[in-house]
């Protein structure tokens, strides 16, 4: 396994390898946990080269966001992706990625403005640009993310299809604890009064699975019953529920055959988000 740290060395590292065929990538922040690795594997088996990168991207964060105390453990990570199976890792700094005279912004529209975009100002626009970036550093075959960040999957797929990127977007399945509660590296702030509410999430998400699955097709039901479900336990505060389109991520009145189940609650200053697709086993 290969770690370059640099846009240069990570361009002669790939052209090195002469016969890298279909290359996968795996965007990540770090801090790896089973969810990165679950991407790590299925990269592994679907492509003959394996990329991942570990940056944690200042301009996703917002001004009162956790961007000087996100976890970090390089180390560790670069011992679980060798295990896992990467070929190349691309660790830059900010300012490889972000060098003086840096001015370039992608504001994908629509789909930005609603649930995460809606409270975290400037985030997607600081994921879209970062990944264009990533994209075009390891210009992969395909490119895997996590059900865990619904919207940026989303966002990413516009992206892609916007900007004629010749990627194939995979979207791999949340993998979470025995509990329910989805594996993030952010997890790791919870104390662990904290952590033990925590599943509350997973909870109030399955019961609008649970309720749709028995025929309930009234979203503002299903809102209310994953509302009901949070409302038990006291350390959580709400940013939002909703229950919408899966592509274009508006409410929804009545669902149809898809819905996107989702929440952001805070426990403590920590922040957690979790989803579910109605309509559909995968997620
Ligand atoms: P992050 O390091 O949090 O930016 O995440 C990097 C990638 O891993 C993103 O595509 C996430 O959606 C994905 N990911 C994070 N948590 C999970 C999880 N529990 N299951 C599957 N994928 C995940």
């Amino acid at each position: 396994m290969q770690v370059l740290k640099t846009v240069a060395a990570f361009r002669a590292a790939r052209a090195a390898r002469a016969e890298v065929g279909d290359l996968g990538l795996v965007p990540t922040m770090g801090f790896l946990h089973e969810g990165h690795l679950s991407l790590v594997t299925r990269a592994r088996a679907e492509n003959t080269a394996v990329a991942a990168s570990i940056f944690v991207n200042p301009t996703q964060f917002g001004p009162h966001e956790d961007l000087a105390r996100y976890p970090r453990d390089l180390d560790r990570d670069l011992r679980l992706l060798e295990a896992a199976g990467a070929d190349l890792v691309f660790t830059p700094e900010p300012a490889e990625m972000y060098p003086p005279g840096f001015d370039l912004s992608i504001l994908v529209g629509g789909v930005t403005d609603v649930l995460e975009g809606a409270v975290r100002a400037g985030h997607f626009a600081g994921v879209a640009t970062v990944v264009a970036k990533l994209f075009n550093i390891v210009q992969p075959t395909r490119a895997y993310f996590g059900q865990k960040d619904a919207q940026q999957c989303v966002v990413i797929k516009k992206l892609v299809r916007d900007l004629d990127m010749p990627i194939e977007v995979i979207v791999a399945p949340t993998v979470r604890e025995a509990d329910g509660l989805a594996l993030s590296s952010r997890n790791s702030y919870l104390t662990p009064e904290q952590r033990a509410a925590a599943p509350v999430v997973f909870r109030a998400l399955s019961e609008a699975r649970r309720l749709f699955d028995a025929g309930e097709r009234d979203a503002e039901a299903l809102r209310r019953a994953i509302l009901e479900a949070l409302s038990k336990e006291a350390r959580v505060a709400i940013d939002y529920i909703s229950v919408a389109d899966p592509l274009s991520l508006r409410e929804l009145a009545t669902v149809g055959r898809q819905a996107l189940a989702s929440t952001a609650v805070r426990l403590g200053p920590t922040r957690l988000i979790d989803n579910l697709l109605l309509g559909d086993a995968r997620a």
